[in-house]
């Protein structure tokens, strides 16, 4: 069992005296920023694009410098940029303003773990990585009440990265609801495996199966959207709040027992296999290089299914639809 690190195991004093310079005022930039300062840390924020982030920035009363000027006056530097241009940043205007000693902190493992980025040795290199996007960070926070989180080390040349991070966890308020300690390997490994598998590539397909087989068989497009798209989220609500066995407590006994029944029959083991193969090309690096190389070619094949996915059946159907939620 994964130990639990809580507002006891960490102290905000490790951060006194520090400045923190958060590269990005996005989802991610902004909710954490706000939560430090509120928390009383010495924030200043590092942006070189003049976007609405930083129009946002300055109507929140933020400090702004350049990203090379934010990284040259701090102790700690937050990277909450786009994992995918990262990269260049840090090789730009972040790695030439880097002293040693300082902290560099990501949200989520891929460039460090990928060796997009290798820090110099001497300095500290941790993770920070809320489990939640930052409306609710911020939110959470106003709230009393916080988002868990996950800490990682990666480079540990202080002797205090682990302190450091749980102190910046508890400035977000992460350790009021609880903190776990993970690897940058296991963080990106993990999340990559669930974005594709599961939690977007996985759900998106089963959706849209499912639908075109309601719907190829004669059924009304509208019903078949309500039954396939609209009702999983009900049904995942019963999932987070009781695990899988108090969803089915949840449901009608058909139900139960034709989930229970057919769905090992649906993904089946010959799925099973296709994970692994998934999870196989993101433990090899080869989908990292595929991404890298898709974004660096200006995305050709996210542009084509996007246009393809806005064309499809589900989706002209269910602009209709939402319609009557709104
Ligand atoms: P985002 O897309 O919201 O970041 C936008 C910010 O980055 C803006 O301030 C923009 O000006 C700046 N930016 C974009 N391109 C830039 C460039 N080329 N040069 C300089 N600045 C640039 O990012 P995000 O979704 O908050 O993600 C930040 C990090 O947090 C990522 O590592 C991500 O994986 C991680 N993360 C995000 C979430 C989330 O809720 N979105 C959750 C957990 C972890
Ligand atoms: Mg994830």
């Amino acid at each position: 069992m994964a130990k639990i690190y809580y507002n006891k195991d960490a102290d905000l004093k490790v951060l006194k005296g520090k400045r923190i310079a958060v590269v990005g005022y996005g989802i991610q930039g902004r909710a954490q920023s706000l939560n430090l300062r509120d928390s009383g840390v010495d924030i200043v924020l590092g942006l070189n694009l003049k976007d609405e982030t930083w129009r946002r920035a300055e109507a929140d009363k933020m400090k702004i410098m350049s990203i090379a000027d934010a990284v040259k006056s701090s102790d700690i530097v937050m990277m909450l940029i786009p994992d995918e241009v990262q990269k260049d940043v840090y090789d730009k205007h972040v790695a030439p303003n880097l002293r040693k000693g300082m902290v560099l902190d990501f949200a989520h493992g891929f460039n460090i773990h990928f060796k997009r980025i290798v820090p110099p040795k001497d300095m500290d290199v941790i993770m920070v990585a809320p489990k939640g996007p930052g409306a609710l960070v911020r939110e959470t926070f106003l709230a009393g009440i916080g988002v868990p989180a996950l800490i990682a080390v990666h480079q540990d040349h202080s002797g205090k990265a682990k302190q450091c991070a749980l102190a910046i966890a508890k400035g977000l308020m992460a350790t009021s609801r609880g903190v776990i300690e993970t690897t940058f390997e296991e963080e990106t490994e993990t999340d990559l495996f669930g974005e594709q598998v599961d939690l977007c590539g996985g759900a998106s397909e089963l959706i849209k199966k499912s639908f075109g087989v309601l719907v190829d068989a004669g059924y009304q497009p509208e019903i078949a959207y309500f039954e396939v798209l609209h009702e999983l989220k009900l049904i995942i609500d019963l999932v987070q709040k009781g695990g899988i066995e108090g969803m089915w407590d949840g449901v009608s006994n058909t139900a139960e027992y034709g989930g229970r029944t057919r769905g090992p029959i649906i993904i089946d083991a010959h799925v099973e296999e296709k994970m692994k193969k998934t999870l196989k090309d993101i433990q090899s690096g080869k989908f990292a290089k595929e991404w890298v190389a898709e974004r660096d070619a200006g995305m050709p094949t996210l542009n084509r299914l996007r246009k393809e996915g806005a064309k499809s059946r589900i989706e002209v159907v269910g602009k209709n639809i939402r319609k009557m939620f709104d």
